[in-house]
């Protein structure tokens, strides 16, 4: 059964016995929380082509069973509906915790939920981490920098962060999740490791989150003419879904707490993107001025020098080779809309 209450019992071994012939280690039962979203769904894919068995755990907020449903029916794989704002009993060797709105569209529709997404669900997934001594992952973000003083940002610059600001509930609420996991970690003896991940593209984002490269992209497909906040001079760097699923992966086997950067140092302008959008799409996009947002970062770029030197990691994919590998999901699954709509 899997309601045992004793403590640690499961350290320094695996939960799932057997050991697979062809991949010389024992498997491990690995839990991805937010793995039915955009970046979960491709570390779960990662996680499970190496052999692992892994269960989700996802409330369907952003997240949506096509992003696994080419893994139901393998004994391997295990999907769960659940929030992790409430406790759970499992037994497990790793704890990736990614469960939380990401785009500020989504995270700002219910700011309340948001915060208690960020304490209350990684405080449940630290305790369960302690309960059965499993390593326990963060996806924490850029966004603890805040509107950056500093430029690029290295690690051990500690940000600057509206608290009372309509951001406050998902930048905030990552900082809280850092303290709580660091405290875990101190206090519990916890094993954890912190990932602060900048801006991330690819195949399976949420068509209108609203993000830049997802609008862009859409707005392109659809031949509409590509939105431009403020005056698109404010920079980002944009980094390729499978390079930080193998930092992610490099991160939690590695001997390192964090926290770790992940991003693609290449920074671009919103007007500089939209010029690779329509280069890549089509040479006739139009772009179009819009108000910007409040308390918008103007800069944004990663420091990564920590994550090459102690995960042996850097991205692979730039932005010019990334974007036309989730041109062909995003047309089929416009598509798929307008069908739907009967047009
Ligand atoms: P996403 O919205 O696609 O995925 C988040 C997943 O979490 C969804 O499947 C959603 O249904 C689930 N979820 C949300 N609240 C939940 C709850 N209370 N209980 C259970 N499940 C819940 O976003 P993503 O881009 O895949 O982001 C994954 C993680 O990476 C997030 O923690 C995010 O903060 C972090 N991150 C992402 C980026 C990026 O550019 N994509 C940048 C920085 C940090
Ligand atoms: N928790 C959980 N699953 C577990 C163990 C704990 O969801 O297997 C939750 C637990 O309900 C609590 C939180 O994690 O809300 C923190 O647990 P911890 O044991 O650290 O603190 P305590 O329960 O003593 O407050
Ligand atoms: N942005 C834009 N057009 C859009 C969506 C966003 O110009 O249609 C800008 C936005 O103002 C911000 C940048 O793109 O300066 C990145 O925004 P996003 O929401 O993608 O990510 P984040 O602000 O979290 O880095």
């Amino acid at each position: 059964s899997s309601n045992r209450g004793s403590s640690g019992i499961f350290q320094r071994r695996t939960v799932s016995g057997r050991v697979p012939a062809d991949l010389g280690r024992r498997r491990l039962r690995i839990v991805v929380t937010g793995g039915a979203g955009f970046v979960g769904s491709h570390l779960v894919d990662k996680l499970i082509t190496r052999g692992d068995e892994v269960i989700v755990i996802d409330n369907f907020f952003t997240g949506r069973k096509d992003n696994l449903v080419h893994l139901f029916g393998n004994p391997r794989f295990e999907l769960i509906r659940h929030d992790v704002v409430e406790p759970i009993l499992l037994e497990v060797d790793q704890i990736y915790h990614l469960a939380c709105p990401a785009s500020p569209v989504h995270y700002k529709y219910n700011p309340v939920k948001t915060i208690k997404t960020n304490v209350m669900g990684t405080l449940n997934m630290l305790g369960l981490a302690k309960r059965v001594g499993a390593r326990f992952l963060l996806t924490s973000t850029s966004e603890v920098y805040g509107d950056p003083l500093e430029h690029p940002q290295k690690e051990t610059y500690w940000g600057n962060v509206n608290p009372i600001g309509e951001r406050s509930c998902y930048d905030e609420g990552k900082r809280t999740a850092e303290t709580l996991t660091m405290d875990y970690h101190r206090g519990a003896g916890v094993e954890v490791r912190i990932a602060r991940i900048f801006n991330t593209y690819g195949p399976r984002m949420c068509l209108d989150d609203g993000r830049v490269v997802s609008n862009f992209v859409a707005q392109a497909i659809r031949k509409q003419p590509m939105t431009v906040y403020g005056d698109g001079k404010q920079t980002r760097s944009f980094q390729y879904v499978s390079d930080l699923v193998e930092g992610l992966v490099a991160l939690m086997e590695g001997e390192h707490v964090g926290p770790f950067n992940l991003g693609n140092p290449g920074e671009f302008t919103m007007l500089e993107l939209a010029e690779v959008v329509k280069a890549v799409i089509d040479p006739s996009a139009t772009i179009e001025f819009r108000p910007n947002t409040a308390d918008d970062p103007h800069k944004r770029k990663p420091d990564i020098a920590r994550a090459k030197e102690l995960l042996n990691w850097e991205p692979k994919i730039s932005l010019k080779d990334g974007l036309p590998l989730m041109v062909s999901d995003f047309r089929n699954r416009i598509l798929n809309e307008d069908e739907g709509k009967g047009l």
